[in-house]
């Protein structure tokens, strides 16, 4: 399935399927006189002597978010100026999110940007590869170095999932639920008849392509974020303070925020979503749920206020439903919040 973005100008495709890298690789490195490879390494020692077995001389770079850093990162852009790399060379960039993020990042700014396509490897990357936005950490913060930069082309070969482990799995499905959510209700629930027993990664085939779609649509309306672009966010705001304290997945904490945004939601608009229906649903599929349960309240505002995404001090941005079929970011106060996520501890 080849899925075209449609911004005003430069536009390219994502290509997903399985077991398409190399002849569909090979109809955009014919167009370079170099190409230079940079493999995530845990991906690199999997696949070398199959499906990576065509590239010779790759630069394998450290696995996964150990990458995203400015030490790493300047290292490889010696290397790439080393091999004496061009401006109108190609960078293939093969790994999860992270790699992604970051090869995405060098070839926006190695001899001030250079050609590159994804090769995204991991299920959350079906979000991170769509939506041209390239990152490294800091000490102050993840993602807090980047810049928008859209590749010529992202080739999702859904081979590549059947390697991650099992909690990369339930990562990911974090960010197709989600986009699910944000979708509609009916998808929403589709997605919960298909995977009420088992996350079974063939039946997902449809559901990563709805996500895939679902950003798009947003990313193209709103490409730097002003508006819709926010939506996206729906569960971040708890997923991040989560995510740094207790070291879990992204996409895991994401599921939990989730939990705190539907609570949230039916608080604010006194909505009567099934909250018991997701927690169960997640709990079954072994989601750390308990963590909710266990936060420290004051601890996790204190990350949330720290989340370059807010910028009034005593208000949280919060991406909430309304109503059952639309999404909305309303500000609320802190007491408010503290509050809320106190009495949802209790509720879980
Ligand atoms: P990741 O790239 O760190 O990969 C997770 C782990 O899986 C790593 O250890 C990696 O080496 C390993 N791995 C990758 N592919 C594999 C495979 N096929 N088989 C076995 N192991 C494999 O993480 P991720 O979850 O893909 O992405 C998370 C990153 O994406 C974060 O850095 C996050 O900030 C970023 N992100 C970016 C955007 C964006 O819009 N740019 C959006 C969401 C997330
Ligand atoms: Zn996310």
């Amino acid at each position: 399935m080849d899925i075209s973005t449609a911004y005003k100008d430069n536009n390219y495709k994502i290509h997903v399927a399985e077991n398409i890298l190399k002849s569909q690789l090979s109809e955009y490195t014919a167009q370079y006189d170099n190409v230079y490879y940079l493999i995530d390494e845990h991906v690199y020692g999997i696949y070398k002597n199959s499906k990576l077995s065509f590239i010779e001389a790759p630069l394998v770079v450290t696995g996964g978010e150990s990458f995203k850093y400015a030490s790493p990162l300047m290292h490889t852009m010696e290397e790439l100026l080393a091999f004496g790399i061009k401006r109108n060379d190609l960078i293939v960039v093969i790994g999860g999110g992270a790699t992604g993020d970051a090869g995405g990042f060098i070839a926006s700014t190695i001899l001030r940007g250079v050609d590159y396509i994804h090769v995204p490897t991991t299920l959350l990357a079906h979000d991170s590869a769509i939506g041209g936005k390239t990152a490294i950490n800091s000490k102050h913060g993840k993602n807090l170095i980047g810049a928008f930069y859209r590749p010529k082309a992202v080739i999702y070969d859904l081979d590549f999932l059947k390697s991650l482990p099992s909690s990369e799995v339930l990562s990911g499905f974090g960010e197709v639920f989600k986009h699910a959510m944000i979708h509609s209700p009916e998808l929403t629930e589709d997605l919960f008849q298909a995977t009420k027993e088992t996350i079974d990664l063939k039946t997902l085939t449809p559901f990563i392509i709805k996500g895939i779609e679902t950003k798009m649509t947003i990313v193209i309306e709103d490409e730097h974020e002003k508006g819709s672009r926010k939506f996206l966010n729906l569960g971040h705001t708890l997923a991040h303070a989560i995510e740094y304290k207790y070291k879990i997945p992204h996409g895991q904490a994401v599921m939990l925020g989730i939990i705190a945004s539907l609570y949230i939601s039916n608080q604010v608009y006194q909505l009567e979503i099934a909250l018991d229906y997701y927690v169960d649903y997640m709990k079954h599929h072994g989601y750390p749920v308990g963590l909710i349960t266990d936060m420290d309240v004051d601890e996790m505002l204190e990350l949330i206020k720290k989340d370059k995404k807010n910028h009034k001090s005593d208000y949280i941005s919060y991406v909430l439903f309304k109503d059952e079929n639309t999404l909305t970011v309303t500000d609320i106060k802190v007491s408010d919040l503290k509050m809320m996520l106190t009495k949802l501890k209790e509720r879980i």
